[in-house]
């Protein structure tokens, strides 16, 4: 087992641990913002409902700013406000509703999961942290904490993003904190943190605490809960740990949780040094081109024609215009012809180079992709039909295209 790591970087007096929670709880119960989830969560006397309405907003907040989840969640719940709803969806409106969110196999997975819970569970959801992550296809080790404390009263910690943020400065961790020797340890101190008596609201004031005040550029230290336990604060405040008067300052060199030797404190950073993270990888870049190939419809006003991605993959089941990726420096021409021969073979039309319009460029930044869409258009005065064992293919207005399930980028590309 590895050693335990330095007193700084842990909470050792049971003493600091219970004023800590208690000056958290009372400002969560006092500053907490009004979420529709948690006006469910607290009155919904049924925890299977309760539970219900936490995990669909922590799978819509995973990579996803609370303004923008809101209007989903609220959309959402009045259409399946139960499992059993979201179970007999298809996937097709499940889509439909994501649309917009972002990493849709979330969506999919959350309706998968509450098709196994209706299916294989007997409608039961598990109950523990541990039974959620191993039962529930989507459900990780964060958002299992989070349903099994705040539904189901399971006193077990949680960690995200903000909760990363808070504990590395309130214990100086200023190793790499995406490694998973970091993470490890920030489980184990969540943990040992949480509020035996209301580890939900515990967790959500820790996460609350990161998202409102301890801010990752400008940390509004002076108004903060608990600054009286904040290590980083304190060195900012005296450049090292005193006055704590049992912790030593331990430096750097040989200390798994502070900053490694090569990246010292910053005094210009102030507690903003920590967390550290491992530089990201460059996203990849990619281009494709893609038609918007167009008809008048039965009144006149314009039509599109969409075509469904496979079923998995990057935007698996999103509909889109008719696109094809294209290999790294082809000429504008060259590109063009590529596509044109992709649409003739698509729709046995005899498409030619020169009748495709290039539109313009759109770019859109997946997580990992950096994407350039080459748009092109193509007016057509007859109907086309398309070979059925192709991929899903329909006509849509532009109304029905922004209320289809597409991906954003494509909804740009329009
Ligand atoms: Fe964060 Fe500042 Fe509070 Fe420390 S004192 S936990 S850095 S807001």
């Amino acid at each position: 087992a590895p050693a335990p790591p330095p007193a700084q970087h842990l909470f050792t007096d049971p003493a600091e641990v219970e004023a800590l929670r208690g000056r958290l709880l009372a400002w969560y119960d006092e500053c907490k913002r009004d979420l529709p989830w948690r006006t469910l969560a607290a009155t919904e006397a049924d925890a299977d409902r309760r539970a219900y309405a936490v995990w669909v907003s922590e799978i819509m907040l995973q990579q996803t700013q609370v303004a923008t989840v809101i209007d989903y969640y609220n959309r959402w719940m009045q259409k399946w406000p139960t499992l059993q709803a979201l179970a007999q969806a298809s996937l097709e409106e499940v889509n439909e509703l994501w649309a917009g969110l972002g990493y849709y196999s979330r969506g999919k997975r959350l309706q998968e999961a509450a098709r196994k819970v209706v299916s294989e569970l007997a409608g039961q959801m598990p109950r523990t942290a541990e039974d959620l992550q191993k039962l529930l296809p989507g459900v990780g080790r964060y958002t299992a904490g989070a349903i099994a404390s705040i539904s189901y009263g399971q006193a077990t910690g949680v960690v995200d993003g903000n909760v990363i943020r808070v504990l590395c400065r309130l214990r100086c961790i200023g190793a790499d904190s995406s490694s998973p020797a970091v993470i490890d340890r920030l489980w184990d101190m969540a943990n040992a943190l949480v509020d035996r008596s209301r580890p939900g609201d515990f967790n959500q004031a820790l996460m609350e605490l990161g998202a409102t005040v301890c801010v990752p550029k400008a940390p509004l230290c002076g108004e903060c809960p608990v600054k009286q336990h904040c290590r980083a604060q304190r060195k900012k405040l005296f450049g090292k740990l005193t006055p704590v008067p049992d912790v030593e300052d331990c430096g750097v060199g040989g200390c798994p949780l502070c900053p490694p030797a090569t990246e010292p404190w910053d005094s210009s950073l102030g507690v903003t040094n920590f967390p550290r993270k491992a530089a990201k990888k460059q996203p990849r870049t990619a281009r494709t081109a893609t038609c918007v190939l167009e008809r008048r419809g039965c009144h006149g006003a314009p039509e599109y024609l969409i075509v469904q991605r496979p079923s998995s993959g990057l935007l698996a089941g999103l509909w889109e215009f008719p696109s094809l990726p294209l290999a790294q420096g082809l000429q504008e021409e060259k590109q063009r012809e590529v596509l044109a021969d992709h649409l003739r073979a698509w729709t046995g039309w005899p498409v030619v180079a020169g009748g495709l319009r290039f539109i313009g460029e759109v770019v859109h930044i997946f997580s990992h992709i950096h994407q350039t869409y080459v748009v092109y258009s193509l007016p057509l005065d007859g109907d086309v039909t398309l070979d059925p064992a192709l991929s899903p293919s329909r006509w849509v207005t532009e109304e029905e295209f922004l209320t289809s399930a597409v991906s954003t980028a494509m909804k740009k590309v329009l």
